[in-house]
């Protein structure tokens, strides 16, 4: 019997048959013009899908933490000053992966569930400059999402470069990164771009390239260093042969099949049905009777939600009875309230049946595990928000 049970954590996700199936196809040579054509056609498609057309794409084999450090390592030296924008684990990451570089890190760490205060980071702004400013779109640990709008546009007003992760985010929650002037964006394969993990993924602004161009020694990661992937990414763009480190030839075949999905259903599309999904999630647990982390509908994710545990129920208990009901979710990450809470993925190829699947899953848990509610409730209330679109 096919394994059916649903994998619903914030990445690796579900995936469309046609994605997986490019993985097993024979693996072909990295300078075939079958495969530059697959290649330069992905980074064209990453433009579009991350509304950046005259952004630089980068495709590097990693997972999100490398395109992090590629964004850290091309864009401080030593001495450069940088402010960390954290609203959870993800954004925290940011301060040690920077200082790694010599970076001088101010970090404004805000309070456990809220998003980022703009006011704040604007008044640091005017106080101190910065050569460079961090945020994290959709915290994965707190399932908080920031405005990328407002932080874009803080940072052209002040001339900081903005780098956005946007790891959990990208194709699954509203991004124009050009038009907002955001200089780098970055995500991984396995989480909204809907491609197995292994990919890490990128478009830098011009002026960050330029920032980069200006830089007083080479970047001091020797894998990681545009010097050596600017010109093989604009070779295979030009549908020319090149080389400097293997590609992850079936990965990257993968990545264009799903960039193809992602703009076939159409950005727009994609966003409000991500939009519905967090919506119809969030409205089960609030008719479960169950707290969230974020504090607010307005900066809750689209892609995740963090539900926080009822009373008496602990995820050791909950989360293998939720499993064996047929769904597999994830636990709590932040350090803060790592057992009070957990996490539940719905971006990509996730539909609004695999959400109610998987609701359904946690009522079967939540009843197993002794607390008490009316079966349904919550598998009801992400009905009606399902219907009503
Ligand atoms: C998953 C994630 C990362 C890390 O990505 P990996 O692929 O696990 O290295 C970074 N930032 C955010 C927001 C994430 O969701």
């Amino acid at each position: 019997m096919k394994d059916r049970t649903l994998l619903m954590i914030p990445g690796p996700i579900e995936f469309e048959p046609d994605v997986l199936q490019a993985l097993g196809a024979p693996t072909t040579s990295h300078v075939s013009p079958d495969f530059i054509d697959v290649f330069g056609q992905a980074l064209e498609r990453m433009r579009k899908v991350f509304q950046a057309p005259s952004g630089q794409p980068f495709v590097l084999s990693g997972s999100g933490t490398l395109a992090m450090d590629c964004a850290g390592a091309n864009l401080i030296e030593p001495g450069d000053r940088a402010l960390v924008l954290s609203t959870g684990v993800f954004g925290d990451r940011f301060e040690d992966l920077l200082g790694r570089y010599g970076a001088e890190v101010t970090v404004l760490r805000f309070p456990l569930g809220e998003t980022v205060d703009f006011n704040q980071v604007k008044s640091e702004l005017d106080r101190s400059s910065y050569k460079v400013v961090t945020a994290t779109h959709v915290d994965t640990s707190t399932a908080v999402r920031v405005d990328p709008q407002q932080f874009g546009e803080l940072g052209r007003q002040f001339g900081v470069l903005t780098i956005l992760d946007g790891v959990c985010s990208v194709a699954g929650e509203k991004l124009h990164q050009e038009e907002w002037g955001i200089d780098v964006v970055l995500t991984a394969s396995q989480k909204a771009i809907g491609v197995p993990p292994g990919l890490a993924l990128l478009v830098v602004s011009k002026p960050a390239i330029e920032a980069w161009r200006e830089r007083k020694a080479p970047a001091r990661s020797y894998y990681a260093d545009w010097e050596k992937w600017l010109p093989i990414m604009e070779a295979y763009e030009e549908r020319r042969p090149s080389y400097f480190g293997t590609p992850a030839v079936n990965l990257i075949c993968a990545l264009n099949i799903s960039l193809g999905q992602i703009l076939d259903e159409g950005l727009d599309e994609r966003i409000s049905r991500h939009c519905q999904l967090g919506k119809a999630s969030r409205a089960a647990f609030a008719a479960l009777g169950l707290g969230t982390v974020p504090t607010a509908a307005e900066h809750s994710a689209n892609t995740l939600s963090a539900p926080r545990y009822p009373d008496g129920v602990t995820g050791a208990d909950l989360l293998p009875k939720i499993r064996a009901a047929g769904a597999i979710l994830a636990g709590g990450l932040h350090p803060a309230i790592q057992s009070e809470y957990f996490r539940i993925g719905h971006m990509g190829a996730t539909k609004a049946g695999d959400l109610l699947a998987a609701i359904g899953a946690v009522e079967t848990g939540l009843k197993q595990s002794g607390y008490d509610f009316e079966l349904g409730i919550g598998v009801g209330a992400a009905q009606r928000v399902i219907a009503a679109c």
